[in-house]
């Protein structure tokens, strides 16, 4: 469970996002969806810890407060648009960068290394360099990776965009159904409508800096409460 208290960002005295509060249940996919520049990164950089949020907001993971931890003791996954990945390491051990970081166990690493290769269908690509997969395999990898710690929350940014039509419909497919047999917690954002209809559990739909609705895909699609929502919701074909 994820609690997001007042999170405001002013960048040299612009505001680029508003005071935001949610409370987002474990298990469940927020989607935050909204035109270029509306904030979106902003947040989930927020929420990484990348970015620090203005005085008075206040983020909690599990009733734990966050607020001032770095990143690296915030147990969270990431996934980028662009990979992230080591690009001259094999497979198996950009998955098995963080675990070794959190200090496990040698063979307790293999055996999960092991587990994320097979959940992902990647185990033909283990020792395979970075710099020779293509990009939806470098996304497989990265998500590999990302979930391999067992985050609190899974953070994911425009994770498809980069990838052709095709492979992104079936890696979002794929994506839903992980997320869910997994219970995994976990925040996306994206500028396509269909992509956040598909994933959200509830979607946060999100206009300069605001918000202009939260609610269920089922809830934005049939009750709109402004023109904002119902047009960048309506723009499905
Ligand atoms: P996109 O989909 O294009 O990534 P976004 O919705 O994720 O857009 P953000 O990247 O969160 O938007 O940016 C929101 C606003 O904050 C933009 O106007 C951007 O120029 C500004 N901004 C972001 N980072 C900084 C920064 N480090 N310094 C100053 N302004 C910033």
């Amino acid at each position: 469970q994820i609690q997001l208290e007042a999170c405001a960002k002013t960048f040299d005295n612009t505001q680029v996002l508003e005071p935001f509060t949610l409370e987002i249940k474990g298990g469940e996919t927020i989607v935050l969806l909204g035109p270029s520049g509306c904030g979106k990164t902003t947040l989930l950089r927020i929420i990484a810890g990348l970015e620090e949020v203005d005085k008075g907001g206040k983020i909690l993971f599990d009733g734990e407060d966050v607020t001032s931890l770095p990143i690296e003791k915030r147990n969270i996954g990431m996934v980028f648009q662009s990979y992230a990945l080591f690009p001259n390491m094999n497979v198996r051990d950009n998955i098995a960068y963080g675990l070794k970081v959190q200090k496990m166990k040698k063979e307790q690493i293999d055996i999960r290394v092991n587990e994320m290769l097979e959940m992902m269908n990647i185990t033909n690509l283990a020792e395979r360099r970075i710099n020779q997969l293509s990009g939806g395999q470098c996304q497989r990898v990265a998500l590999a990776r990302a979930i391999a710690t067992h985050p609190r929350v899974l953070l994911l940014d425009e994770p498809l965009s980069a990838l052709d039509a095709l492979l992104r419909n079936n890696l979002r497919v794929e994506i839903n159904s992980l997320l869910k047999r997994l219970g995994i917690t976990a925040i996306y954002v994206t500028h396509d409508q269909e992509e956040a209809m598909e994933l959200g559990d509830r979607i946060v739909v999100m206009n300069s800096g605001k918000v202009s609705q939260i609610g269920t895909p089922i809830e934005l699609y049939h009750q709109p409460s402004n023109n904002f929502t119902a047009e960048f919701i309506g723009t499905i074909n």
